[in-house]
């Protein structure tokens, strides 16, 4: 790496693939902070990024990717607040307007300028329009959306940010309906789906019931704490009715968004039920058939999640509640990464450490 230079995993052109090329070294201004970055995290959303048709996306290309980060802090703008130069810290990725109710307190991922911002094409975060942490260097528009994380080890601290966060921020939703016999099933159990079942575990009574289509996902599960783990096939929506003792579950948390996943989540619901779709695999759901979606269900979209809810996160991981299974790759390797994700070799998640 040359002194006035310093490497990014760029999307240079929808439909990829990134390239890994030499950028200018970010100088912090105003309230900016400049992070050393020392992990990122590849998230399966960065691979529905890469692969987006022009248009598609309320953001322009070129960027740099990675929204899941962990670092120190190398330098502040004059006017930055928040940790001070050294201090070790997690991005929280979701970027709003920083000013409005929302961003107030801490909810960016629901910005009330999100539409305003997009109708500028100005990106949703980190490494999602904005130039994001798969690189030496990222530079963070507030100290705000810092959060220390102390003695953490920067892998298990970078996948905090989002698929911890947006576990769980999906989690917080169903809790209420959470009572003392009630099921609860994990559809996709990689990156965010093994954290969702951990969290389950150590935040709530359910009992949790795991699917996914690789044995060894469900290997992952089980080591996570799932009461119970099972292969997607014609008949898991009555392999899992049958393990809620015939009644249904009272919450889906499907990682998947597919059309199968969407099929058996439907399947296991029990009437006036939570679905959360988190995953973005381009199923469709009809509301308007009958007999499609048990009554009372209520649907939910969740994005991201909030500041004070990655505090918690990071909290639950310094106590040791939260083991994130990381598999680790030099950043110069980020493009074998991405390859490996999508071809379903990944087991937890893929973290990229600068080499
Ligand atoms: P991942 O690839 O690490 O995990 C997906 C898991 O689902 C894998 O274990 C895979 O084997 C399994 N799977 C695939 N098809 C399946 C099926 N039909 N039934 C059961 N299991 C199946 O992905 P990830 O990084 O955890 O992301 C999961 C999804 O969530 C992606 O679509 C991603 O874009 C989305 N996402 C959404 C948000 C949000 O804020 N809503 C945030 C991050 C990621
Ligand atoms: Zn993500
Ligand atoms: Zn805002």
């Amino acid at each position: 790496m040359s002194t006035d230079g310093t490497r990014a995993v760029r999307l240079t052109r929808w439909g990829g693939p990134p390239v890994i090329t030499e950028v200018a070294r970010p100088v912090p201004t105003g309230e900016q902070v400049l992070i050393q970055v020392e992990a990122a995290g590849l998230c399966r959303s960065d691979l529905h990024v890469i692969d987006a048709r022009e248009g598609a996306l309320l953001y322009r290309t070129p960027f740099t990717l990675g929204h899941e980060v962990a670092g120190r802090v190398l330098e502040r703008g004059p006017g930055a607040m928040g940790p001070a130069v050294g201090e070790r810290v997690v991005v929280y990725g979701p970027w709003g307007c920083g000013s409005c109710a929302r961003c107030a307190v801490g909810s960016e991922n629901y910005c009330d300028r999100r539409t305003a911002l997009d109708a500028d094409r100005t990106g949703t975060g980190a490494g999602l329009g904005r130039d994001g942490g798969m690189a030496d260097l990222l530079l963070v528009p507030s100290g705000r959306l810092l959060v220390p994380v102390g003695e953490l080890a920067v892998v298990q601290a970078a996948p905090l940010s989002d698929a911890g966060l947006t576990a769980y921020h999906a989690v917080a939703g169903i809790r209420r309906a959470i009572d003392d016999d009630a099921s609860v099933v994990v559809i996709g159990v990689g990156g965010l789906g093994h954290l969702a079942v951990q969290i389950l575990r150590a935040t709530t009574t359910a009992r949790v019931l795991a699917v996914d289509v690789r044995e060894e996902a469900l290997a992952l599960a089980d080591q996570c704490g799932a009461h119970f783990a099972t292969l997607l096939r014609p008949d898991s929506a009555a392999v899992l009715r049958d393990r809620t003792g015939g009644v249904g579950a009272v919450a889906v948390l499907d990682f998947v968004g597919g059309r199968s996943s969407l099929d058996l989540a439907t399947g296991v619901l029990r009437p006036g039920g939570e679905l959360v779709v988190v995953g973005s695999g381009g199923g469709e759901l009809s509301v308007r058939k009958p007999g499609v979606l048990p009554p009372g269900t209520r649907i939910s979209l969740p994005f991201w999640g909030t500041l004070p809810e990655l505090e918690q996160v990071v909290a639950l991981a310094r106590e040791g509640v939260l083991k994130v299974e990381v598999e680790q790759f030099a950043l110069s390797r980020a493009l074998e990464a991405i390859e490996g994700l999508r071809s379903g070799g990944v087991r937890g998640r893929a973290v990229l450490v600068p080499d």
